[in-house]
């Protein structure tokens, strides 16, 4: 069994969490935590992280880049190759915000979107 130490994140409270994972990567116990969202995120995050990536990309013609975000939170072990992909990204205005701008990114099935608007 291991254990894992953590901070949830999930509000400014910033509770310490501890928990207990079986060597078939099984949660066997969360500790530390003040709501249901800290056990929440302490199970996800001992067993399979996510983040959200925010990010900026060149847009043809112009000098100002837009900013952009994954839609949902993705795989961190993944993070790299969303990186890797969206630095050879530049989108063509106009580009509305929460338009997608890229599919799929890193074959996680999640989208990435526009987080502000570019005439
Ligand atoms: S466990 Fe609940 S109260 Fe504590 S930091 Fe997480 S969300 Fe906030």
């Amino acid at each position: 069994m291991a254990t894992v130490e953590l901070t949830c994140i999930c509000c400014p409270m910033g509770c310490p969490l501890t928990v207990e994972v079986a060597p078939d990567g099984e949660v066997l116990s969360v500790a530390g935590q003040s709501c249901r969202r800290g056990a929440d995120y302490g199970r996800r995050e001992a067993t399979a992280p996510e983040r959200m990536l925010t990010y900026v990309v060149p847009v043809q013609g112009r000098l100002e880049p837009l900013s952009v975000k994954t839609a949902q939170p993705v795989p961190k072990a993944l993070m790299a190759d969303v990186v890797q992909q969206l630095r050879q990204l530049e989108v063509q205005p106009p580009v509305e915000e929460g338009d997608v701008v890229l599919e799929n990114v890193a074959a996680t099935g999640i989208p990435v979107i526009a987080t502000k608007t570019i005439w």
